[in-house]
């Protein structure tokens, strides 16, 4: 597609990943891309303002790093020579979830572990070296501009230390994180707001640099042990990551946050719903102090259902849907949201060359879409604590029957877990699961569950070792 422009200027709001993988996406149909970041420049991977979740463990699922892959080839294997570690979901990771653990084999399931300030450096490195992007920091944009119709949005509004300016753009994206004003914005114009799903999570993650004890031999390059819902609400894992470093993390639901001392951190984790996170760190050295940040809630906005949406103006990333983050997939949903803006634009550049009439509309409509099934797979498991504040609705509790009842069974079924993380990692949507074979074993096994108690039925005790 490259060399057959067909637009302008598109500008970008937020530098973070949604916002740096739109311009990616949009530097193949766009004369121009601006990404405007509010923060100012870092000059190097480390933590900044806009993104307090940089400092903490962020793990990039198979979907997203083969969207990375394609959109920059040779940077994924460029990371792992540098230090990021190439890891088999199946073989590398002990994983001990809703009360057992699940088992360990080669899945052919990738994930790259590394810190999120040095993946988004890297992602800002590749965009930052294309012709058409200009990145500029220190940008805080105030507002959007709109035609005199009232119908399309022509260009924001800027801040920054030269003072104010209007920016014309024939595409504004809203990449701006969960703080984005975009709602606000359309309100502000006569639009009226989006639809708000919410679920209230009162969430607290608290992390840690360690060195590894030089005597500790793990089978494992990530660690996670996570609660049984809704008896259970602390968890937490550890990343081996660029430096050799472990990134420990820790969270807690319902105000049973993590603390940052170094007592209080080291008891969290050993009284976590297994322990060998606790002993894996206790004779560790931490490397940096704990630092904690709060997700009170995740969140979906509906601009899809709103009555009148402007023409040129679209949403993507945290902007939209901000996940609970425990499931680890929202750099993955933001990498897959942009490639379908770019499939979009450059469906509509064929279609309708020069013109974006009705792409914001059919964008935001395509979007809602994606984020369906994994916002309804995670607030589906959110809701069963009850303490989570959000809409219940009929059926809810034969749901939570039959997810519980499958997560138990991917820990004692192998091919189950197969498919589990095929799905997890949104290779595949849940007719993963469609298969004849599986489902009558599902059934067998669910059979068995309203007899026997949990316990017996899933391997809980002890980790299962790492393959050969
Ligand atoms: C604690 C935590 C752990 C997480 N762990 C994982 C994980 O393991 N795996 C995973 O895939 N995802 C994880 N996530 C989610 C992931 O961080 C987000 O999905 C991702 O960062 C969203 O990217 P984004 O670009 O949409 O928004 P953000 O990363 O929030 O970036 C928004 C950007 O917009 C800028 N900005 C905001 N307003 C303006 C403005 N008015 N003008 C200009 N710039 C502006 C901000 O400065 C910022 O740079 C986690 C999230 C949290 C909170």
């Amino acid at each position: 597609m490259r060399n057959t422009m067909r637009f302008g200027r598109a500008v970008i709001i937020g530098g973070s990943m949604a916002g740096l993988l739109g311009a990616r996406v949009l530097s193949d149909f766009f004369e121009e891309v601006i990404v405007l970041e509010r923060d100012p420049e870092t000059g190097g991977p480390e933590a900044r303002k806009g993104v307090p979740q940089g400092r903490h463990a962020h793990g990039l699922l198979d979907a997203g790093l083969q969207v990375l892959d394609t959109l920059f080839p040779g940077l994924v294997r460029e990371m792992y020579a540098e230090g990021g570690e190439r890891m088999d979901m199946g073989r590398d990771a002990a994983w001990y979830t809703s009360g057992s653990w699940k088992p360990r084999y080669h899945s052919g399931i990738e994930l790259i572990l590394c810190t999120r300030t040095w993946l988004e450096w890297k992602v800002r490195g590749r965009v930052s070296a294309l012709r058409q992007v200009k990145l500029r920091s220190g940008c805080s944009v105030e507002g959007l501009l709109l035609d005199e119709a009232g119908t399309r949005v022509t260009g924001v509004k800027v801040r920054s230390a030269e003072g104010e300016e209007l920016l014309a753009a024939d595409l504004v994206v809203d990449a701006a994180g969960r703080g984005s004003r975009a709602a606000n914005w359309l309100e502000a114009l006569g639009y009226g707001r989006p639809e708000e799903e919410k679920i209230g999570l009162q969430l607290a993650y608290t992390s840690r640099f360690f060195e590894p004890p030089a005597q500790y031999r793990g089978d494992w390059k990530m660690m996670a042990v996570f609660p049984r819902a809704p008896e259970e609400q602390r968890g937490g894992f550890i990343a081996r990551v660029e430096g050799g470093r472990w990134l420990v993390t820790l969270h807690g639901y319902f105000g049973d946050h993590p603390p940052t001392t170094d007592e209080g951190f080291l008891e969290f984790a050993r009284q976590l719903p297994k322990p060998d996170i606790y002993e894996a760190i206790r004779e560790a050295r931490p490397l940096t102090e704990a630092v904690m940040h709060k997700i009170p809630s995740s969140r979906l906005l509906h601009f899809e259902r709103m009555e009148r949406f402007p023409e040129s103006f679209v949403v993507l990333g945290d902007a939209v849907c901000a996940l609970n983050p425990v499931y680890g997939q929202g750099m993955t949903v933001c990498s897959l949201s942009a490639k379908l803006l770019g499939d979009t634009v450059g469906r509509q550049a064929e279609v309708s060359p020069g013109s974006l009439k009705g792409l914001a509309r059919d964008f935001q409509n395509k979007l809602a879409r994606l984020l369906s099934i994994p916002w309804r797979m995670g607030t589906t498991m959110d809701l069963k604590y009850p303490q989570a504040e959000g809409q219940r609705y009929p059926g809810l509790g034969l749901l939570h029957w039959g997810f519980g009842t499958l997560i138990d069974f991917t820990s004692v079924n192998t091919l189950a877990c197969r498919q589990f993380y095929e799905v997890m990692h949104m290779r595949r949507g849940m007719e993963a699961f469609l298969r004849p074979d599986l489902l009558a074993a599902f059934a067998a096994y669910g059979l068995k569950s309203f007899f026997v108690p949990f316990p017996q039925r899933a391997n809980v005790h002890t980790a299962p070792r790492a393959p050969a």
